[in-house]
């Protein structure tokens, strides 16, 4: 039996996981996830009795393969669209009508980490969560095969194949601290080395009252403000209960490096303070509580080398996600994790 290994189980490798169930369907997937859940960055949370997405904020109608996955191949039950349109602000905090009013928008009732468990249920895949990878072993001459060693120190393997869905910088380190003497690995390293990333700091404001306003979410057009983008989980069915608001803000890269470690209090009140100006509402500077979240690896700026990515697969190595489509976008790394999966099989 051919033994494929998987590091992490973003909706990268959920999206792979699912083509290899159905391609290759003799090989044994196991899959090695560092957290305690599933769809990485396109992640949600439930408190009290509302349900919300703090990375992503909604799956995109942008990819053919991936609108049919979500609308046709998989289960559909609870999949919500969000019928309000974008608007912009400015570095002034002046709100105008967007760009986008005619794109599609979705998450799940249960929120976006659904596309990921939607996928792997559909698999033989053996999913381990808070199994960090800390260590990629080489091992073999001619035949070479994949080891992993996790961060209890257990080993799992060997594996024909590898496949590597950690943002860019996280892989790199994994390449970087990997037993593998080989000057692929010195390039590899180089390559994942060279994807830049935009930081976002994440507040998530709950507020017992309703914001009258046309839209759903609102986009700084001209990246000069503090706030990126501020959203309303309201938007999407089932996810925060009638005659209540709930606020996704997220701050710019600047600021968000900038505050990265400072006081998570004090920064979510910075930015309660900023919504409440740029939504003209005084009432949202005080929420009824605040969740908050930094993502050091928010977006990949670029996308890794392609001569790179097709070195490696001669050396039975993949990489998979957003960082390798070159878009910091949730249909991408879905697409992309499509392809990866498709290339892995025809390898067998
Ligand atoms: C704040 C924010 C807002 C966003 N907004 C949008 C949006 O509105 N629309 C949109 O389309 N996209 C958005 N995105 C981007 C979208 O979330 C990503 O493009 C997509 O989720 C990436 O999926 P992936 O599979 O490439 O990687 P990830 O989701 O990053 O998955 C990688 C997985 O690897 C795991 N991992 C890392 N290191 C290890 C290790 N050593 N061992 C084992 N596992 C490991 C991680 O825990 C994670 O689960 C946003 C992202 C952020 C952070």
């Amino acid at each position: 039996m051919t033994e494929i290994a998987i590091a992490g189980a973003g909706a990268g490798a959920a999206a792979a996981a699912f083509v290899l169930a159905d391609a290759a369907p003799d090989a044994d997937v196991t899959v090695l996830e560092k957290s305690g859940g599933l769809c990485g960055r396109a992640a949600t949370r439930r408190r009290d009795d509302l349900t919300y997405d703090y990375g992503a904020n909604y799956l995109k109608a942008d990819d053919e393969r991936v609108v049919d996955l979500v609308t046709e191949r998989l289960d559909a039950e609870g999949l919500v669209e969000v019928a309000e349109p974008v608007y912009t602000f400015d570095s002034d905090g002046a709100v105008s009508p967007g760009r986008d009013a005619d794109e599609r928008k979705w998450s799940y009732r249960q929120g976006l980490t659904q596309i990921a468990k939607r996928l792997f249920v559909r698999t033989d895949a053996t999913v381990h969560r808070r199994t960090p990878v800390e260590t990629v072993r080489r091992v073999g001459d001619d035949t070479a095969r994949w080891e992993l060693v996790d961060a209890a120190g257990e080993s799992w393997g060997p594996f024909d194949r590898l496949l590597l869905n950690p943002p860019a910088p996280q892989t790199a380190e994994l390449l970087r601290t990997a037993e593998w003497a080989s000057p692929l690995r010195d390039r590899l390293v180089e390559a994942a080395s060279a994807v830049e990333y935009r930081t976002i700091w994440t507040a998530v404001a709950r507020y017992l009252f309703e914001v009258d306003v046309p839209y759903y979410g609102l986009v700084n057009a001209d990246k000069e403000h503090a706030v990126g983008w501020i959203s309303r989980e309201e938007c999407k069915a089932g996810h925060v209960p009638d005659d209540e608001t709930l606020l996704v803000v997220q701050a710019n890269d600047g600021w968000s490096r900038e505050h990265y470690d400072r006081d998570p209090a004090a920064n979510a009140a910075a930015l309660a303070e900023h919504a409440a100006d740029i939504v003209g509402d005084d009432r949202l500077a005080d929420p009824a509580w605040v969740d908050t979240q930094g993502w050091r690896y928010a977006l990949p700026e670029s996308g890794i080398d392609g001569d790179a990515v097709d070195a490696a697969r001669e050396a039975g190595l993949h990489f998979l996600g957003d960082w390798v489509a070159g878009e910091g976008r949730l249909h991408a790394a879905i697409a992309n994790g499509l392809d990866v999966g498709e290339r892995v099989a025809a390898d067998l």
